[in-house]
């Protein structure tokens, strides 16, 4: 379903014999860093084993938000927002990109208490977020239900089309002469005297002494097959595409339970907030101790499942030789399932909170696999191992807000110039302290 709303753009056919830099995996990671790095004057190769932005990219919510980030990703984030203002105008794209501000409302204990301890830190970091009583909620949503004692609004957070803005960056880097080639699986790499000297794709081979591995859900994979561990699970999340009479406003709001944003087709994309499912496979077991604080702290929003994804995880190749197929070959695109029970109770969840859902028409639905890392943090740096390789993945469900300040951080790592980010939050090596050895088999 998804797929057939995805803006899709002319790409490229030819692979090229060399380049400076080569980028694997086409969602808004991968297609930033190739837009900042052709800006730069780079010549870049972009490889996707399916479509530009076919996966987690063009499925999110389409929420651009520095409200409830991690401190230590904070300014990243917020550098990302201010990109995210200006990226239109300065490569000629319509992203959809509008500063709406976003709103979230509370109504349980917890949930007052998650938001007010956030407004606290961003009272320390100066964002534009205020704290909002009953009266001023009701203000704000005519027509919102009285269940809400709270709620916290940041006016410069935003939102845009998941569907269109990365095919836009997209088109906008092949303008500055970046390659893109879809259809194009990355099956590893190459070294020569200890540092990466080619890329090796389903297609031919690309010289090259710099690659960014930005493949989303697949990057754990994708390093492992050369020793690194790159500790990353997924999340399925399930979201809707419906229609009212009325408007709800053009700010995303999220509850506990429920959470909506404005569309620029006239729909509104709504989901179950703080609901994912982890189905147990068996990385679950192989990153069990990485993982377990964050089980421990989140239980209430992962819901974990044993299903058909154990046995399909269990048969998919880990290791495989350079001039055989490889998973990225056999799904070209992650597509799951949607989940009904949770679009019956999101649109319920809704109405209850905005009656003005009431009688919502379902129009779409999809479901995208989130990629998390431990500390739900990205990994973007060097990858020590391997003199040559970089990441940018791991986002964490985050990445759409924080992807072009990714895009930007990465782009200069590999550049070799000063960082505008600091970087350190984002190393690998910080995981190490989560009882793994990056770097070591996965
Ligand atoms: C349901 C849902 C809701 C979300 N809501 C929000 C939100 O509101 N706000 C927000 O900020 N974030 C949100 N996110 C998270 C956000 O969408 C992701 O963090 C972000 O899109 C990740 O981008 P990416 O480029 O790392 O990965 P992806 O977009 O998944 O792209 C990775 C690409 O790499 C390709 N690839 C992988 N391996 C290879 C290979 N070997 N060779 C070639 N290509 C390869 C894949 O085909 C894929 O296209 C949401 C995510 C989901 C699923």
């Amino acid at each position: 379903m998804i797929l057939d709303v995805i803006e899709r753009i002319e790409t490229d056919e030819t692979l090229p014999e060399s380049a400076d830099v080569v980028v694997i995996g086409g969602g808004i990671a991968g297609v930033t860093a190739t837009l900042f790095l052709a800006e730069a004057g780079l010549k870049v190769v972009l490889c996707e084993k399916g479509v530009i932005a076919g996966e987690q990219s063009s499925r999110n919510w389409g929420w651009v938000r520095q409200m409830g980030r991690d401190p230590a990703e904070l300014p990243l984030t917020i550098g990302s927002l201010n990109i995210w203002r200006g990226l239109d105008e300065r490569f000629g794209i319509d992203t959809g990109f509008r500063e709406t501000g976003i709103t979230y409302v509370c109504r349980t204990p917890r949930e007052i208490k998650e938001f007010s301890d956030w407004a606290e830190i961003a009272k320390e970091t100066g964002m534009a977020s205020t704290v909002l009583d009953a009266n001023m909620i009701a203000q704000s949503f005519p027509g919102v239900s009285n269940r809400f004692s709270m709620g916290l609004h940041t006016a410069n957070d935003g939102r845009a089309e998941p569907w269109r803005a990365v095919p836009e960056m997209a088109k906008a880097a092949r303008r500055l002469g970046a390659t893109i080639i879809e259809g194009c699986a990355v099956r590893g790499i190459e070294t020569s005297a200890g540092h990466l000297s080619e890329v090796v794709t389903e297609k031919g081979v690309i010289k090259t002494e710099r690659a960014i591995v930005a493949g989303g859900a697949w990057s754990r994979l994708f390093l492992g097959n050369l020793g690194v561990n790159f500790p990353q699970l997924k999340l399925h999340g399930t979201v809707a595409r419906v229609e009212i009479d009325g408007n709800a406003g053009d700010m995303p709001v999220g509850g506990g339970d429920f959470a909506f944003r404005k569309r620029l087709d006239g729909g509104y994309t709504i989901a179950l907030r703080n609901s994912n499912i982890a189905s147990i496979v068996p990385d679950s077991f192989r990153l069990f101790g990485a993982f377990l604080p964050t089980l421990l702290t989140s239980w209430r929003e992962i819901q974990l499942r044993l299903n058909g994804d154990f046995m399909k995880e269990a048969a998919m190749p880990r290791h495989w030789k350079l001039d055989q197929a490889t998973p990225f070959e056999t799904i070209r695109t992650l597509d799951p399932m949607p989940s009904e029970t949770y679009n019956r109770k999101s649109l319920k969840n809704l109405a209850r909170a905005f009656p003005i859902f009431d009688g919502a028409r379902l129009t779409h639905t999809w479901a995208g696999m989130i990629d998390a890392t431990p500390d739900a943090i990205p990994v973007i740096g060097p990858i020590a191992s391997v003199p040559g390789l970089f990441i940018s993945s791991g986002y964490s469900g985050h990445g759409f807000g924080s992807g072009p300040g990714g895009g930007q951080l990465i782009s200069e790592l590999v550049r070799g110039i000063t960082p505008s980010f600091d970087p350190t939050p984002f190393r690998m090596e910080r995981l190490s302290t989560r009882g793994l050895k990056p770097g070591s088999a996965a």
